[in-house]
């Protein structure tokens, strides 16, 4: 399936996701619901092995993420050789770990930058959605970064809980130094799904945070950059998924295995190669996970005759998967999408105010094992599970 791979290019993005581990149990987190089960983590040479492939085949970036990746003890080994690879390298943290001493070794290491993760402006509302005591940490951590020289990129998943609050976040930025601010809105996969009742804002909360954006992004421009990700769900586009399946991006998960993005483990019929087994270079160009997505042959109705085909490539396989029951149809959160009602029906729940009658999932292991055990891992009403 997919079959007719043309023109694929190497990997320029390496996201490696160094472990599951995390102290922080954000209500929205991205990592798969049933992390639990992939927690037999690559040791050093593993990594080491995975970031000298990637870079002979031609890769440019690389991330550093998790879970929280400070809770790996050879994190500054994997900076350094990365940057003696010559990739361009990049932390991504929550903050917890990063002591004054260990920034000074990432730094001597050649760390190039750190993207450093708020929940919110207030400690009440970032400690309530961490479900942890991390505010004050988070904002220590914020001038260690600028000590060290860094450039700060700070990131904040927006949602209904904290949109209201944009204007402070930006100020709070702003305050700690920060040269670019990604407010970035919840994407519904994972814990973020199983939770999307309580976190889909209303389209009044998203044009009045749009709006106090544009407004700062003015005043700010000498000194930060503003960048404001819109949610598909209310805007009726699918997005094309990280560029592309299999065209830019390579994820490896803490265990070793290879993924177009990091949810993309999900999709049943998949075997995904594992880099303990496998080159970097097999899992990119011969792999049939990875061919299975590439390019637009795959497709079938809507989007097979859609003159957007090329420019969203039918949006995310995974919200294919998770709302139609399909890895092969046009993204729900698309007009013509045959399941857009999914879509269309949360957010008239959110509009009307109806939150759910079950509390907040917070992402930790035993919750992770808890859906393992029950095997329902996307229980959400209205997925048709
Ligand atoms: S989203 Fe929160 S819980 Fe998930 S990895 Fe990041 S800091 Fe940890
Ligand atoms: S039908 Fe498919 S290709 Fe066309 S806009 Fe919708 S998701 Fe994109």
């Amino acid at each position: 399936m997919g079959g007719a791979v043309v023109n694929v290019g190497p990997p320029l993005w390496l996201l490696a996701e160094l472990t599951y581990r995390c102290p922080l149990h954000c209500a929205f987190c991205y990592n798969p619901v049933d992390f639990a089960a992939h927690d037999d983590e690559l040791d050093t040479e593993g990594w080491l092995r995975v970031l000298r492939e990637a870079r002979a085949l031609g890769a440019v970036q690389c991330g550093f993420s998790g879970g929280e990746p400070m809770l790996r003890e050879d994190l500054e080994v994997l900076v350094a050789e990365a940057h003696r690879l010559g990739y361009y390298t990049n932390l991504l943290t929550s903050g917890v770990g990063l002591t004054e001493a260990r920034a000074q070794a990432l730094k001597a290491a050649g760390l190039d930058h750190v993207q450093l993760s708020f929940q919110d402006s207030t400690r009440e509302m970032n400690d309530f959605l961490s479900h942890t005591r991390t505010f004050e940490l988070k904002n220590r951590v914020a001038r260690t970064i600028k000590d060290q020289g860094w450039p700060m990129v700070m990131n904040v998943v927006l949602h209904r809980l904290n949109m209201d609050h944009v204007g402070r976040i930006i100020e709070m930025a702003d305050a700690l130094g920060a040269e670019y601010l990604e407010l970035a809105n919840t994407q519904y996969y994972s814990w973020a799904l199983e939770n999307r009742e309580h976190l889909l804002p209303t389209r009044a909360q998203l044009q009045a945070a749009e709006a106090i954006v544009d407004g700062y992004r003015k005043q700010l421009e000498d000194r930060m950059r503003l960048f404001f990700v819109a949610p598909d769900y209310h805007e009726g586009r699918p997005k094309k998924c990280v560029n592309g399946w299999g065209s830019m991006f390579l994820t490896v998960t803490p265990d070793g295995t290879a993924l177009p993005c990091h949810t993309a483990r999900m999709l049943p019929g998949l075997e995904f190669p594992s880099l303990r087994t496998s080159s970097v270079a097999e899992a990119w160009f011969a792999s049939e996970a990875f061919n299975h997505y590439r390019g637009t042959g795959w497709m079938k109705e809507p989007c097979a005759s859609c003159e957007r085909k090329e420019e969203d490539l039918g949006g995310c396989r995974c919200q294919a998967y998770m709302l139609a029951q399909d890895a092969d149809a046009a993204d729900p959160v698309c007009p013509k999408s045959p399941r857009h009602g999914v879509v269309l029906d949360a957010v008239r729940r959110a509009e009307a105010g109806e939150v759910a009658a079950r509390p907040l999932v917070f992402r930790d292991p035993k919750a992770s094992r808890e859906f393992l055990a029950r095997g329902d891992a996307l229980s959400l009403p209205g997925c048709g599970r």
